[in-house]
């Protein structure tokens, strides 16, 4: 068993955080992202069918059951949870029809997390479409669901894409309705707490995913166009996925085939088009990493268009050069190796520092909390004893352990 040890304090071995374009997805500026200068709704099923709006709240429920409806067969509605205030959470589950006792691999599609990153719901809804209109037509397609169960859930943050009201997402917003981020606030395998308590909309979500066993996901975003694969919580360099180079030739094949139809995607935050995810920049308590380690489910991060709120005149476009990439995604599935989940832990007692505050090196702590993060240099810690400072302000990038009066809090210094 290959030995992993990260070193935590990480003094001298970061990549240079600034090569690339800082995460939008760590910093959102305002409360409210501005709003382009179209966001047009769909307020009928027909209207929505256009494939040039956005739907309103009613309409997105009309359309999940629509196609229960119109393809019985093929599909079936799932209630993933419900919303702090009380939307729904919906998956559709689709898989062929074909008679076969081959156990069928379930892949998983889940969208919006951040309620104002709007594109990729609009791409869940016209990919549920797509699936199950073209079943017994389309050789490719009916191929696929009759080799795996698909489950696509197209909104994860209702609350946030509904801000505003059911009738409009201009706007929409990035939280829930408590104001927490939710890719802030998933348990974090590597040993922090989230900062606020779990969330009724990531509780929903990890009771659906502990009721399953998805092999493949993506969670997708905006913001950015780049495809971005686990850790979020360390850089490749020091903690890299023992998956890595199988997420670089899937991320890769994302991207080629978008740039078959647009040679301009995926090249906001590098010319490749993907990224390990803390290479682009650390976070803690996201999704990705929760996903990853906890549920042996291979899930990366997509973030699908440069604008957030997409105007819908660019529906269209976008979906033109991502569709295909899209469902050759959900196939992926059937190239993962046997490769199994292996994680080491070790402690390394070297300390530095002295009296009260100890910034220290060690792998996977048990017991840890985190720090409001991130910070660009001085931090005061509260612990039961006092309020200590700790300045990180001539350490370099990246994520750091540190002891204050006997407990460890996790730190990230941009
Ligand atoms: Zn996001």
């Amino acid at each position: 068993m290959k030995k992993i040890f990260t070193i935590l304090l990480t003094l001298g071995i970061l990549l240079p955080a600034w090569a690339q374009k800082p995460r939008p997805d760590a910093f959102p500026s305002a409360e409210e992202t501005p709003a382009p200068k179209s966001l047009t709704m769909a307020s009928t099923l027909e209207e929505m069918y256009q494939w040039d709006r956005y739907p309103t709240y009613e309409v997105y429920l009309q359309m999940m059951n629509h196609f229960v409806e119109t393809y019985p067969d093929l599909c079936r509605l799932d209630t993933i949870g419900t919303t702090v205030q009380g939307r729904l959470i919906l998956s559709l589950f689709i898989t062929g029809t074909a008679e076969t006792d081959v156990y069928r691999p379930e892949f998983f599609y889940s969208s919006t997390m951040h309620g104002d990153e709007i594109t990729g719901f609009y791409f869940m809804l016209r990919l549920c479409d797509t699936l199950l209109s073209s079943y017994g037509t389309d050789e490719n397609i009916t191929n696929l669901l009759d080799r795996t169960r698909i489950c696509i859930n197209p909104n994860a943050n209702p609350d946030g894409t509904y801000y505003g009201g059911n009738n409009s997402v201009s706007r929409s917003r990035r939280y829930n309705a408590n104001g927490v981020d939710l890719n802030r606030n998933y348990p974090d395998p590597f040993g922090t707490e989230p900062l606020d308590s779990l969330q009724p909309e990531n509780r929903a979500m990890i009771d659906f995913v502990s009721q399953h066993s998805f092999r493949l996901s993506a969670n997708i975003h905006g913001g950015s166009e780049v495809m971005n694969y686990p850790w979020d919580s360390f850089t490749s360099r020091e903690r890299p996925h023992e998956m890595a180079d199988w997420w670089e030739e899937v991320c890769k094949r994302y991207v080629d085939t978008c740039r078959q139809y647009s040679r301009s995607c995926f090249r906001d935050v590098n010319t490749q088009g993907y990224i390990e995810g803390g290479d682009w920049y650390v976070i803690s308590n996201g999704r990705q990493d929760y996903m990853n380690y906890y549920h042996n489910m291979l899930e990366l991060t997509m973030e699908v268009s440069s604008d957030k709120k997409l105007a819908t005149e660019s529906l269209q476009r976008y979906w033109n050069f991502q569709s295909h990439s899209l469902i050759n995604y959900i196939k992926e599935i059937f190239t993962i190796g046997d490769t199994t989940h292996t994680d080491t832990t070790s402690t390394d007692t070297t300390t530095t520092d002295t009296s009260h505050v100890r910034i220290q090196s060690m792998d996977a702590p048990a017991t840890i909390s985190v720090y409001p993060n991130p910070t660009r240099g001085e931090v005061f810690i509260t612990t039961p004893l006092a309020t200590r400072r700790v300045d990180l302000s001539d350490r370099p990038a990246g994520v750091y352990y540190i002891r204050v009066d006997g407990r460890l809090y996790k730190v990230v210094k941009l």
